[in-house]
């Protein structure tokens, strides 16, 4: 199937992070510190937090932290230092089928369009596409920042029909892709109403299989140079 609008998830399907899980739960256990969070709850409990979208504030409350109003200010800012740190080490790097796929997609005249949602901050996206030198390829970004409604993170739908309305997306005449590694891609796509491709870069992950999901994938690719066989 051909498509018009590719919207690509930033974090672990374009961006290289170590370890994603640990990565993210560790800034999560960080910034509970630093919002004198008395006890820090298990992981099992910790993961819920992922998936908890705007009840994100209640989880946190209950966990006992304080000023949770500036969780994602201080979340933000810890995982914009750790960034810079491993970006400098090499750990964080683009995949390397990256610019091949953006490329491809872009010398189709501009009649394909590209956009990034990333539930990540909106200054350290910018930051990241800079310093990669991939900006000019996508037509749209969407990212979150602290003092935005925390609403539009996937797995919500709604950045992404943000950002299909500023393609001019029409269901009628035109096909949308979303692009990502984690459930939340899929599960926002799937509300969105569009097609999902799940990138499993990383074979081993989801052992426990993805056919639970509420919202299947409509594909699933190993790597971008198989996004146009779809
Ligand atoms: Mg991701």
């Amino acid at each position: 199937m051909k498509f018009d609008n590719y919207l690509f998830d930033l974090d672990n399907s374009l961006l290289h992070i170590p370890n994603p899980s640990e990565y993210f739960d560790n800034i999560l256990v960080e910034t509970l510190k630093q919002l004198s969070t008395k006890d820090i709850p298990e992981r099992q409990d910790r993961n819920k937090f992922w998936f908890s979208g705007n009840n994100y504030l209640d989880l946190l409350k209950n966990w006992g932290a304080r000023d949770v109003k500036n969780f994602w200010k201080y979340f933000d800012e810890i995982d914009f230092n750790n960034r810079k740190i491993l970006i400098k080490k090499k750990e964080v790097y683009l995949f390397k089928d990256v610019k091949k796929a953006l490329k491809e997609i872009n010398s189709d005249g501009g009649n394909k369009k590209t956009a990034i949602i990333s539930n990540t901050a909106d200054y350290i996206v910018e930051y990241i596409v800079k310093k990669f030198n991939i900006e000019s390829f996508f037509d749209e970004i969407f990212a979150l920042s602290f003092d935005k409604d925390q609403a539009f993170a996937k797995p919500s739908p709604m950045g992404v029909h943000l950002i299909l309305k500023k393609l001019n997306y029409d269901p009628k005449n035109s096909k949308a892709l979303m692009i990502g590694d984690s459930i939340v891609d899929i599960y926002a796509a799937g509300r969105a109403n569009i097609h999902a491709c799940l990138l499993r870069r990383d074979l081993n992950k989801y052992p426990n299989g993805y056919d639970q999901w509420e919202y299947q994938p409509d594909y699933i690719i190993g790597s971008l140079d198989e996004l146009f066989e779809l």
